[in-house]
């Protein structure tokens, strides 16, 4: 049985304090995960995770990772500057953006994050933009074409990707970065997304040391780090089994030695920037059920939409429910979960077998801890939810407010508002 991290006891405290709809993050599981995939990377010196900001942009979370050690990827500006103001400083920044403003690049630079070159286009970009200068070190997005395929398995299109450069460019850009004073580089790619598999990780990861050896053949550098980036996904549905983060750190391992170390190559740096499998299960999306409704479906309306988690009505993703208190009575029901958004996407879950539901109950949405509350939006005019964190010691604390009707109508001009 999937069981969320809290009980119906502690969520009963939590939410007389706080409002639903609400994120709840679980402090402990955060640290442990980031405690554990130190762990099974421990054999490669200088190992570090650069958690990818998209996933969970809060400085509370944020410093959490900080203090065990990780790092941040960022793709824009201002997830650079909430890394910043989070007490990261550069040499703890990956910048794997795309597509990216020259504005950017520059602050980038100037913050001294390491650069991860999207496009072998941008270098000519980069060359003619007065104010940038080459840095020492830059890492290149690699993206080898073709289908990525485990086995029998095909896992993802790389093909179709707007993401990385071909071979022929990423051995050109080297080349070209050289020649602009860049003295040391790094490999990224990413190439498949929410892998349920310990196989992912090691499968990419031989890929990219057989072409560090290339690369070492045809331009004569050694890379100084690669970065597996992010891809290890979470057992969304109850039936899935868990990543092993020991058993995929031990997978890197066996084909680093057999590839890299075997080929005087043992001293690169394996750097990720997982956030689904950081953060996913580690947060969870509370709501209160407002009403029922009976069609020709049962309806379970509850406080939260789409807007505080998009992935089930953009995706058709599956998160598991668990009706707090109701853990361990029979699912005897099939309901639609839905919110109130003039969508008929907006559900949580279609047809769903769940035991029966009355007002009032709360319903806890699992796995929501990445890209869940980051992907909100407003649409309907309803507001961002509060993120609350439930920590180690046991009390929970509010590390970002819920919006205010005040907040949404900041931005218009001349929009003379007041409650
Ligand atoms: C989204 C993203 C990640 C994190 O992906 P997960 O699937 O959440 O692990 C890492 N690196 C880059 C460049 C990304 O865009």
């Amino acid at each position: 049985m999937k069981l969320p991290f809290v009980n119906k006891e502690q969520l009963d405290d939590i939410v007389a304090e706080f409002p639903t709809p609400f994120h709840l993050y679980d402090e402990k599981g955060i640290r442990e995960k980031a405690r554990a995939l130190y762990q099974a990377f421990s054999w490669n010196r200088g190992f570090k995770e650069y958690f990818a900001v998209k996933a969970t942009p809060n400085p509370a979370i944020l410093k959490m990772l900080h203090e065990e050690g990780c790092g941040v990827d960022c793709a824009s500006y201002v997830e650079l500057l909430m890394s910043k103001k989070s007490g990261f400083d550069g040499s703890e920044m990956m910048f794997s953006s795309n597509d990216t403003p020259a504005e950017e690049y520059l602050y980038a630079r100037e913050i001294d994050a390491t650069i991860n070159l999207d496009a072998y286009e941008h270098i000519e970009f980069l060359k003619n933009l007065a104010r940038f200068e080459f840095p020492e070190t830059m890492s290149l997005r690699y993206n080898p074409g073709g289908v990525f395929a485990m086995g029998t398995q095909i896992m993802d299109n790389p093909e179709e990707s707007k993401f990385g450069m071909t071979k022929v460019q990423f051995m050109q850009g080297i080349k070209d970065l050289q020649a602009l004073g860049v003295k040391h580089f790094g490999m990224h790619s990413f190439l498949a997304s929410n892998t349920v598999t310990n196989e992912y990780y090691p499968a990419l990861a031989k890929q990219l040391f057989e072409f560090a050896l290339e690369i070492r053949e045809e331009t004569g550098v050694s890379l100084d780090f690669i970065n597996l980036s992010g891809g290890i996904g979470v057992n969304y549905r109850p039936e899935e089994k868990a990543n092993d983060i020991a058993v995929i750190g031990a997978g890197v391992h066996r084909v680093y030695d057999e590839v890299l170390s075997a080929n005087s190559l043992g001293n690169i740096k394996i750097f990720t920037e997982l956030g689904r499998f950081m953060l996913a299960p580690h947060g969870v999306l509370v709501t209160r059920v407002l009403h029922l409704k009976e069609t020709y479906r049962k309806y379970v309306g509850v406080d939260a939409s789409s807007v505080n988690l998009m992935r089930p009505a953009m995706y058709g993703a599956y998160h598991h429910i668990t009706v707090a208190g109701k853990e361990n009575e029979p699912a005897t029901q099939v309901y639609d979960v839905t919110g109130a958004l003039c969508e008929n996407n907006d559900k949580f879950a279609k047809e769903r077998d769940l035991p029966e539901i009355a007002e009032g109950d709360l319903l806890v949405i699992h796995d929501t801890g990445a890209h869940g509350f980051s992907m909100g939006y407003q649409y309907n005019a309803k507001l961002r939810s509060s993120e609350i964190l439930l920590e180690e010691a046991g009390g929970a604390r509010m590390i970002r407010r819920a919006e205010r009707p005040e907040d949404y109508f900041a931005t218009l001009d001349g929009f003379d508002f007041e409650i």
